[in-house]
């Protein structure tokens, strides 16, 4: 028998930096010793509105004293007042509340696969995604996720998904037929490496959806509530998806996922079709009205495009005579250094300098700073990661010497 890990009584299921944040307030991070953290990774996009957010602490607070929890037998008020917020602000027409990114995708599949079966009466039931796309750790979710390291050893995986290049239009053409119900992707692949969706090949995305009959499923987990510099990441093309879903940013850290689709499609979700105990609980849905409408009220999308488009130039100059930075790319305050080789180690060197952000695949350095972040904190991060890169270039000696 292999020696017990005698450390942790958890599953090994994460590789942890040998940190324990302890506090937080707007950007910075606090530790069990009491060090300082410039956080510019915000819980991977989930603490839009920096940690500890005072309109969302006093809404849950009273919530706290009032109702946590009650079934969704009942109407609950604040659910339709969270819905009726979101609808007012979007294409979309009806939500359904759930908990995570995951379920919120997991809702969409069903969805899109119902309505062609139950309402339109056809055999459609195949969803296209992308490679390199990343869609959650569900069954369903990790199937439609375009990367291989998160199906193995998970066999037999669920039918009904198939994967193309993003941006290839003929592959994209192949793999359209009698039983595909939807495509769905990302508006940008974050986890995939920051790669932002062409408006050109979106716009050919939806002509492809209307000529076949298929749903344009948007997954906006990461790119939604105010992070790409619009309230989502679709309004910057002008095309409407028939649903879209929702998590990271909509409740400040309170585990809260939401699909979100056209009105037509409440035939395909009747009574019954669908369900979740925790989706929309009062207390989840405290967290979601204080966070929606502190990013409405604060305009805070315009921000992120403001201070966004200041942290990408201020990136581009500070870095230009760097080799080792292959592209500098974002929208809003979701930002990729691309670098010529793996940068974990620079993530780990940027931690022993109090500075918090994380990787997209292995060659891109992401950040995600929350959406108040000031000039001042911006400009902190772009000299610690130009030291950073510096240090790691000069460690690792002449590059492509692998
Ligand atoms: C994080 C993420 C998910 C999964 O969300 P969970 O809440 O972890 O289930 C799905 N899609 C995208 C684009 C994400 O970034």
């Amino acid at each position: 028998m292999e020696t017990a890990n005698t450390e942790s009584s958890l599953f090994p299921t994460y590789a942890r930096y040998p940190i324990s944040l302890v506090k937080g307030k707007g950007s910075y991070l606090w530790d069990d010793k009491g060090n300082q953290y410039l956080d510019f990774m915000s819980g991977l996009a989930v603490t839009n509105l920096g940690h500890a957010p005072d309109r969302v602490i006093a809404k849950v607070k009273d919530q706290l004293d009032e109702l946590w929890h009650v079934s969704n037998l009942f109407h609950i008020p604040a659910q339709e007042k969270a819905a009726a917020l979101l609808t007012a602000n979007t294409c979309a027409d009806a939500v359904f509340f759930c908990n995570s990114g995951a379920e919120a995708n997991e809702a969409a599949i069903k969805l899109a696969r119902r309505y062609q079966q139950k309402v339109l009466g056809n055999d459609r039931y195949e969803i296209v995604t992308f490679k390199q796309s990343f869609h959650g750790r569900t069954l369903a979710t990790l199937t439609a996720t375009g990367q291989d390291k998160v199906k193995e050893g998970f066999l037999p995986l669920p039918e009904g998904f198939v994967h193309v290049p993003l941006h290839d239009i003929p592959a994209l053409k192949e793999a359209i037929g009698p039983h595909t119900a939807a495509i769905m992707l990302e508006m940008i692949q974050a986890e995939g490496g920051i790669h932002i969706v062409e408006p050109a090949f979106l716009a050919e995305v939806k002509a492809l959806c209307e000529e076949h009959g298929l749903l344009l499923i948007m997954d906006e987990v990461q790119t939604g509530m105010g992070r790409t510099g619009k309230l989502f990441g679709h309004e910057h093309y002008g095309i409407e998806p028939d649903i879209f879903t929702v998590a990271k940013g909509i409740a400040s850290g309170f585990p809260v996922g939401a699909m979100l689709g056209k009105g037509y499609l409440r035939e395909a979700f009747t009574a019954g079709s669908h369900a979740t105990t925790f989706g929309g609980t009062p207390l989840a849905m405290s967290a979601v009205l204080a966070t929606v409408e502190t990013i409405l009220e604060d305009n805070l999308p315009a921000r992120a495009a403001e201070m966004g488009d200041y942290l990408i130039e201020s990136l581009r100059t500070k870095l230009i005579d760097q080799d080792f930075v292959t592209e500098i790319r974002g929208q809003g305050l979701i930002v990729g250094i691309e670098c010529k080789e793996a940068v974990g180690d620079i993530v780990l060197a940027g931690q022993k300098k109090g500075f918090l952000f994380v990787t997209a695949g292995p060659n891109v350095i992401r950040f995600l700073p929350n959406l108040y972040v000031t000039k001042e904190e911006i400009d902190t991060a772009v000299s610690l990661i130009a030291i950073l890169i510096e240090e790691h270039v000069a460690a690792k000696g002449p590059l492509g010497g692998e």
